[in-house]
C-alpha cells in the first residue's frame, strides 16, 4: 500500500494558518501560557509528595527490582520490557551525572558530531522538503510533517530532576521548523496492554524515536544547517504534529493519524533548513469522539473526560486556557504506579487503532468521517476489535 495514498485520505484543510487552525479548533484565549516543564506529572513524581511513583521508576532497572509471578508482569515480560527501553535510557542518561541531563525526556539530545562546515547551496524548498521526509521514512518515521517552530508549544522552563532546578528555556535563535515524526507502535503488542509486556510496545516505539530524530538531526547538520533532536522533551509534540498535518486530537489525549490511528509516538527536529511547511487536516475524528466514549468508558482510574471540551484542566499537570479534552494526568499515573508499568487501554480500546494493512479497515476509516460513523461504532463493537490480548497468548 502507497503510503502516501493511504495519508491522502485526511482531507487538508485549504491554505490555513497553521497557528490560527490551533486556534479556532481548541480557542486558545489570550491568558494561554506556555507549560511549564516541571509540571509534566513525570516531573512532577521528582518534587511533588501528592505524586508517590513508589516502584515505577526502578522497576525499569530489573537489577533493583523483583518481578511477580502473574501472567504480563513476571520476569519474563519486565526483562522484554526493559530491553526495549534499554538504548534510549543509556544513550538518555549519558549526560545524567555530569550535568543532570535526561535527554529525550527533559532535555534536547547533544549526540550528534559536527557536520559540513558552511551550507549546500539549496535550489529548491520543495526538493529539500521531498529529501528530508524521504530520508525521515528511510530511518523509520511512518509519516512526517513539517511545520513553523510556534513557540506556545516550546517549554516554558527546562526541569533538571537532579538538581530540581527550573531555567527558562529558547531554543537557539534561528530554529524555525519543527519536522515532526510519526513512529508507528506494533499493533499485535499494543493489543496487549496493559501489562509490563505491553510497556516493550511504548519501549520500542521511544527507541525508534531516538534512532529518527537523531539520524534526521545528523542528515541535516551533515547538510551544513542546524538541526536539534528531540522525543518528550523542549516541547509539546501533539499540537506541532497537529499544526504539521499528521492527524487529529482525540478525546484521550493523543494523536490520532489517519495511517496508524492513536498507536503511536511522537518524534521531532527543529531546524534552520529551508523547508516547505504542511497543511493541517480533518478527517472526522472530533465528530467521531463525540459520539464515542470508549476510551473514557475503559479508563480504570476514570481519568478522561466523558463530556464536552473545557477550558480548565483537572489539575496544572495540563494545560490552561485551551478548550480541549484533558486527561487526569494525576490519575492515570497513579493508575500506571499500582502496575509499575504505563497502560494505554486508551489506545488499545479505540475504534481509530486497526490495522489498516486490511482494506477492511481502510473502509472502517472511511465510514468513521462521514454519516455512517454510528454503524463504524456499532461494528467495532460487535468485531471486539479492542479486546485484549492476553500476554500468555503474545508469547505463546
Ligand atoms: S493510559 Fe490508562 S489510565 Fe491513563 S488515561 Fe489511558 S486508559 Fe486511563
Ligand atoms: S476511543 Fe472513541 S472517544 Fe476515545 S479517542 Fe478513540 S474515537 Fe475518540
Amino acid at each position: 500500500m502507497s503510503q502516501t495514498k493511504w495519508y491522502k485520505r485526511g482531507n487538508k484543510t485549504n491554505d490555513v494558518d497553521q497557528a490560527d487552525y490551533l486556534n479556532k479548533e481548541f480557542q486558545i484565549t489570550e491568558k494561554f501560557e506556555r507549560f511549564d516543564q516541571k509540571n509534566d506529572i513525570f516531573n512532577r513524581a521528582m518534587w511533588d509528595e501528592t505524586i508517590n511513583p513508589k516502584k515505577f521508576f526502578t522497576s525499569y532497572d530489573i537489577a533493583n527490582f523483583a518481578p511477580k509471578k502473574s501472567k504480563g508482569f513476571d520476569h519474563w515480560d519486565f526483562a522484554f520490557r526493559n530491553a526495549s527501553w534499554h538504548l534510549t535510557d543509556v544513550v538518555g542518561e549519558y549526560k545524567y551525572e555530569s550535568e543532570g541531563k535526561v535527554e529525550g525526556f527533559t532535555d534536547y539530545y547533544s549526540v550528534q558530531t559536527a557536520g559540513s562546515p558552511s551550507p549546500l547551496a539549496l535550489e529548491s524548498t520543495t526538493e529539500t522538503t521531498r529529501r528530508i521526509k524521504l530520508a525521515a521514512g528511510m530511518f523509520g518515521s511512518g509519516m512526517t510533517g513539517v511545520c513553523e517552530i510556534d513557540n506556545r508549544w516550546i517549554y516554558s522552563h527546562n526541569y533538571s530532576r537532579k538538581t530540581q532546578q527550573s531555567t527558562p528555556l529558547d531554543l537557539p535563535k534561528g530554529m524555525k521548523y519543527a519536522i515532526v515524526m510519526i513512529i508507528p507502535q506494533d499493533h499485535g503488542l499494543s493489543k496487549t496492554y496493559p501489562a509490563a509486556l505491553s510497556g516493550a510496545s511504548t519501549g520500542l516505539g521511544y527507541g525508534t524515536g531516538l534512532h529518527c530524530a537523531n539520524t534526521l538531526a545528523q542528515f541535516i547538520t551533515n547538510l551544513g544547517f542546524n538541526a536539534i533532536a528531540s522525543l518528550n522533551d523542549t516541547g509539546l509534540n501533539i499540537p506541532l504534529a497537529i499544526q504539521a498535518g499528521l492527524g487529529e486530537y482525540g478525546r484521550h489525549g493523543l494523536l490520532i493519524t489517519p495511517i496508524y490511528g492513536p498507536n503511536v509516538r511522537i518524534a521531532k527536529v527543529f531546524t534552520d533548513i529551508p523547508l516547505e511547511i504542511d497543511q493541517p487536516i480533518n478527517f472526522g475524528v472530533k465528530e467521531f469522539c463525540n459520539i464515542c466514549q470508549k476510551c473514557a468508558d475503559n479508563c480504570p482510574p476514570r481519568a478522561i473526560p466523558k463530556g464536552e471540551p473545557q477550558d480548565t484542566p483537572p489539575n496544572f499537570s495540563s494545560l490552561s486556557n485551551i478548550k480541549k479534552w484533558t486527561v487526569d494526568a494525576k490519575r492515570c499515573f497513579k493508575f500506571w504506579v499500582g502496575m509499575n508499568t504505563d497502560c494505554a487501554i486508551c489506545i488499545r480500546v479505540c475504534p481509530y487503532n486497526k490495522d489498516y494493512t486490511k482494506w477492511w479497515n481502510r473502509v472502517g476509516i472511511r465510514l468513521a468521517n462521514g454519516p455512517l460513523r454510528k454503524l463504524m461504532l456499532k461494528l467495532d463493537e460487535i468485531g471486539k476489535f479492542g479486546e485484549r490480548v492476553l500476554p500468555g497468548k503474545w508469547w505463546g
